[in-house]
């Protein structure tokens, strides 16, 4: 997770009372479910006709954990579309304490399939400031991937770091903290079905 004064998380609850439970604050819609669902099937039609995803074995690596719900209904979406990849899952975590990007990434996650001579699909859930994208592009490739296809849900180019563009994206995100979909604040509002920004209380 990264952030900066203008789209860095906003300072957990502090209460402690009350667990597993809906979140209080219902975070401003950016991508309601029908968006986000038409544009799914969008990126699996063009994906699934990338001859660099049929033309010699590939796979599909999501990033956990922010893309696994987005993964989820690409996979299923490219499935219907004569796409059946096999899968596979990488961690990829920041240094630091999660309010700064300090451009190191290390693996947490190695996946358990061979990578050596495949086309890797990579699926995560955003770019921001691109060191994550290149790392593990960078991390596939040392492993003898022939070929690195990219594709992310959201893309916020307002802080991007590295000069790396994903080669496929879903929408352009604001330079906002974004969550649901998979994608969390502390550890809230994975499983919140759509996409939205929550802010620093004022
Ligand atoms: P990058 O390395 O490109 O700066 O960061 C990419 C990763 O940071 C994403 O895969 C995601 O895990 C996290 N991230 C960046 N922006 C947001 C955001 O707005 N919301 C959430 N939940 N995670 C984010
Ligand atoms: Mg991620």
């Amino acid at each position: 997770m990264s952030g900066s004064a203008s789209s860095g998380p906003p300072s957990p609850a502090s209460d402690g009372a009350r667990h597993n439970v809906v979140p209080d604050a219902l975070p401003e819609p950016l991508f309601t479910e029908s968006q986000i669902a038409e544009r799914v099937g969008e990126l699996a039609g063009a994906i699934a006709a990338d001859p660099r995803l049929t033309i010699r074995p590939a796979l599909a690596l999501v990033a956990l954990s922010g893309a696994f719900i987005f993964a989820g209904d690409l996979l299923r979406a490219l499935y219907k579309r004569g796409l059946d990849l096999p899968v596979d899952f990488i961690g990829l975590a920041s240094y630091g304490t999660g309010t700064t990007t300090e451009g190191t990434v290390r693996l947490t996650r190695n996946p358990a399939l061979e990578v050596t001579d495949h086309t890797v699909l990579l699926i995560d859930d955003i770019i921001d400031s691109g060191h994550t994208l290149n790392f593990a592009t960078h991390h596939f490739f040392d492993a003898g991937a022939v070929e690195v296809v990219t594709c992310v849900l959201l893309d916020k180019p307002a802080r991007r770091v590295i000069s790396i563009a994903p080669d496929y994206t879903g929408f352009q995100c604001p330079d906002e903290f974004v969550v649901g979909y998979g994608m969390d604040f502390a550890g809230e509002y994975r499983g919140l079905p759509w996409v939205g920004v929550i802010r620093p209380p004022l």
